[in-house]
């Protein structure tokens, strides 16, 4: 129990931190691009547990960490690499 809320605590840190820094970004095999501020619980929680994998599988698919460069040229190109930041899209 202990264990969980140390995790949730730490999500919700990174979370707020993320917002003044180059955020990660996230993509799954659907094509559906999130940041980490709109990663899911299980996708939040994953990077969180290993924060190093460019890879992470969680039951709602498998994601990869989009590039650096790929991720501002979407910015330039649609003001954001995110779904959820460009277009208001929620859960
Ligand atoms: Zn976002």
């Amino acid at each position: 129990m202990t264990r969980v809320q140390a995790v949730v605590l730490n999500g919700f840190m990174t979370k707020e931190t993320l917002t003044t820094q180059t955020a990660r970004h996230w993509e799954n095999d659907n094509g559906q691009a999130v940041c980490s501020a709109h990663a899911g619980n299980y996708l939040t929680t994953a990077v969180e547990q290993y924060p190093k994998r460019k890879k992470h599988v969680t039951p709602l698919g498998t994601w990869y960490e989009m590039p650096a460069d790929e991720v501002a040229h979407m910015t330039e190109t649609y003001g954001g690499a995110c779904e959820t930041c460009v277009f208001g899209k929620g859960y």
